[in-house]
């Protein structure tokens, strides 16, 4: 029986993780469970799951939700409190370690599992992004082994040899080429993308994810984050990650090797095939999802993404060039602004506009930097892009 760690596990991939569990218990155990405020549905899931151990993030929520699971008689012990995520990162009887907690208060986790020696199983890509380098080395000292769940990352895996070793750049391969649906405004012109809604943003065509990703697809964010996720996995320069738009979301991802071979993976977009892939590997699982007719797709699209209508994707290429904090400003900043987005405070057109003044007024210190001057780097452009964003009583406006 393999124990698993489900980190945000009220999130969308968390439920989709559970999902997988749910379907195999007689080979898979959910022994920890997390959320941040969502007492309600991490209940439900202590109810059905039975964890040993489950944490709710905002510690103002302990006390009722503890004393919930008292009286339904579970045996579950809850912690309180981001800083315990670790604890629950590194939890003996967690085989497994599911990183799905959103933006950057999933790195202690994921670092923690890393150096734990787990089976890391990480969606959790803002983290990647901001010290990717110190994951993987504490993987690499404690012999965790990493597998990526972001549908693109996944794919390239899949489609990499069996002997790959994450955050070196693997033989024969020429490029990488990342697919991405275009988000719900791949036909929108640029005018009206400037007032664009939350709730627009939200609405994607072809994948059910959280409201932060969801914002990141609409801007393209969410593939630069991902350009950067490649560039550490796979340890290739940006000049060999290409961003290709694929509006079906039924390519999730390509290898092309030194011989003009192209190895692709194909499915339905529904991430419990990552998550049951990651769970199963390097055997295979089934998943509960809707297996591709072919017929039915009928045709694949592909066309370049268009940086003059998401300079969001631009920003991204340019920390990855950049190096050194500049992708954990770029991640720090898109964290603030999309808050803000989300709540009302910034229209759509102002997220690219407080990413792009943080990172443009930037001093770097240059070189690779260690872990506290990332942490130092992601308070900093936090501050940064807060200070650029208008009180709440100006709503959906950026200060001049
Ligand atoms: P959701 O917003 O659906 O879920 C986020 C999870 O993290 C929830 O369990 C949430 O708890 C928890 N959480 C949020 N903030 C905190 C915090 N400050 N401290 C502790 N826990 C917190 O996100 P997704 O599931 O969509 O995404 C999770 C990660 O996976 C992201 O990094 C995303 O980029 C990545 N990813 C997601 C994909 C998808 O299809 N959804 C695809 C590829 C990658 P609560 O519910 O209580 O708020
Ligand atoms: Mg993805």
């Amino acid at each position: 029986m393999i124990g698993v760690a489900v980190l945000g596990s009220t999130g969308s991939i968390g439920e989709s993780t559970l999902d997988v569990l749910r379907q195999h218990p007689d080979r898979f155990r959910a022994v920890a469970l997390t959320a941040h405020r969502n007492a309600e549905r991490l209940f439900a899931q202590c109810v059905e799951f039975r964890p040993e151990v489950a944490l709710i993030a905002d510690a103002s929520l302990h006390a009722a939700l503890a004393a919930r699971l008292r009286a339904a008689g579970l045996p579950t012990k809850l912690l309180a409190g981001g800083d315990e995520l670790p604890a629950i990162a590194a939890l003996p009887s967690a085989d497994y370690v599911m990183a799905a907690i959103v933006g950057a208060a999933g790195l202690n986790s994921t670092l923690a599992a890393a150096g734990a020696g787990k089976r890391l199983l990480i969606a959790n890509k803002e983290a990647l992004v901001m010290a990717g380098r110190q994951v993987l080395a504490a993987a690499r000292q404690s012999g965790a082994t990493i597998i990526p769940i972001d549908s693109e990352h996944n794919a390239v895996f899949q489609c990499l040899p069996s002997a790959t070793v994450l955050g070196a750049e693997p033989p024969g391969v020429r490029r990488v080429m990342l697919t991405a649906s275009g988000g719900p405004f791949r036909s929108w012109s640029a005018s009206a993308l400037q007032n664009a809604t939350p709730e627009q943003a939200c609405a994607h065509p072809t994948w059910n994810m959280g409201r932060k990703i969801s914002v990141d697809s609409a801007t393209l964010m969410n593939k630069g984050l991902e350009l950067i996720e490649a560039q550490l996995l796979f340890g290739l320069p940006v000049e060999r990650i290409e961003v290709v738009i694929h509006p079906q979301s039924v390519v999730h991802s390509l290898v092309e090797y030194i011989d003009g071979s192209v190895l692709a993976q194909l499915g339905s977009p529904d991430m419990r095939t990552p998550i049951a892939q990651a769970l199963a590997w390097p055997q295979r699982l089934a998943s509960g999802v809707q297996f591709l007719d072919l017929l039915q797709v009928a045709r694949l699209d592909f066309e370049p993404p268009d940086l003059g209508r998401f300079p969001c994707l631009g920003l991204a290429i340019a920390a990855a060039r950049a190096g050194a904090e500049m992708p954990a400003v770029l991640s720090a900043a898109n964290e603030v602004a999309v808050e803000a987005f989300l709540e009302g405070r910034l229209n759509f057109a102002g997220i690219e506009q407080v990413i792009g003044d943080v990172m443009n007024g930037w001093l770097s210190t240059g070189g690779t930097p260690g872990l506290e001057a990332v942490l130092a780097a992601d308070a900093r452009a936090r501050a940064l892009a807060a200070e650029r964003i208008a009180p709440a009583n100006s709503p959906r406006s950026i200060r001049a």
